[in-house]
């Protein structure tokens, strides 16, 4: 098959692979429809994640199913799946628990690269989810972005509480902040207010169900939401980009009291402790566990409550994947859909 590989910062090369087999009697082999590029994809392409040498890219993917090992009893082949970027057997006691993202059995999600025509998928049964029926072509963008973005924007605004009556403030508007919006809103949220100088991604939190928008950000941004909230903050905050000035937007924008959900890939971070003691936030947050939620948001997408695929506005050739990463790493795109 083909897929993408990243050798070094800003080197992505579309190349012949091996074609991925089952390995373990647990795994599926699936073939990807589309496939798409993660704002954490460019973390390692800026150089800034170090990489172990070569390393096959794509951990976001939805596909059907080609062959299953011989302990996978749940899915078979021909269905339509979702999954996520952590594997999961989903029965231990931490999934049990909704923290499938911290699984004992927790592995790569797609360790072969999902930015690619084939993947292997791993502990198949308790990572897969698989679709009432084969979905129409124009829904395939929508629960592509539910194995990650959506799945991790709304973690983000659950782990902050988003609820009715409450004020919600979301830090970032790549595609997992603009998702965090669409989340708080269909968790009740009264007021959502999407933190963005970009025109177009404002418009998109607006279509997504933002009230306000706050263009300043640091100090000055969370003084604005202290303004906007009587002088209080937030009750919730999702921190959806991971830099030391966006996190602490985010505990300064909220209450005493409220809640923090981060779900941006923390980089080099430093929370000062006797600001963060005398804060009263709550802070929760890591890698999301999408798996909990996958069920209710195909649910969702399946029944055409929400179309979280707007998020892409960048349509390439898989082969072209190079270009889809430039285009994020510019913000000329804010997520890339690709297409084998
Ligand atoms: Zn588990």
């Amino acid at each position: 098959m083909q897929g993408t590989v990243l050798y070094g910062p800003r080197d992505v090369r579309f190349e012949e692979r091996p074609d991925p087999t089952i390995i373990e009697p647990t795994d599926a082999l699936i073939s990807l429809p589309l496939s798409c590029v993660c704002g954490s994809d460019l973390w390692p392409y800026r150089g800034i994640e170090p990489i172990d040498g070569p390393t096959p890219m794509g951990h976001e993917y939805v596909g059907i199913v080609e062959e299953v090992g011989s302990e996978v009893g749940l899915i078979e082949p021909g269905q339509f799946v979702v999954g996520s970027f952590f594997a999961s057997d989903n029965t231990c006691e931490i999934c049990r628990a909704g923290y499938q993202s911290s699984c004992i059995h927790r592995r790569p999600g797609a360790p072969t690269g999902a930015q690619a025509q084939y993947a292997r998928i791993p502990l198949a049964d308790g990572t897969l989810v698989a679709t009432p029926g084969m979905p129409p072509e124009e829904m395939i963008p929508s629960l592509l972005a539910a194995s990650d973005v959506l799945g991790t924007g709304w973690f983000g605004a659950v782990a902050a509480e988003a609820a009715p009556g409450k004020t919600v403030a979301v830090v970032g508007d790549g595609a997992v902040g603009l998702l965090a919006v669409l989340a708080a809103k269909q968790l009740g949220a009264q007021r959502i207010i999407a933190m963005s100088r970009h025109e177009s991604r404002q418009r998109l939190a607006r279509e997504f169900g933002a009230t306000e928008i706050v263009t300043e950000r640091g100090e000055e941004g969370a003084e604005r939401i202290k303004e906007m909230t009587g002088g209080l903050g937030a009750h919730s905050v999702v921190e959806a980009v991971g830099t030391q000035e966006s996190m602490m937007q985010a505990i300064r924008c909220t209450r005493a009291g409220g809640h923090v959900g981060f779900v941006g890939v923390l980089h080099n971070v430093e929370i000062p402790g006797e600001e963060f003691f005398f804060s009263h936030v709550h802070l929760h947050g890591g890698p999301a566990p999408v798996r909990r939620f996958l069920p209710e948001l195909i649910d969702l997408i399946w029944n055409r409550k929400i179309d979280p695929g707007k998020v892409f506005d960048l349509t390439l050739p898989l082969e072209e994947v190079a270009e889809g990463y430039r285009a994020m790493d510019e913000r000329r795109a804010i997520k890339t859909l690709l297409r084998p």
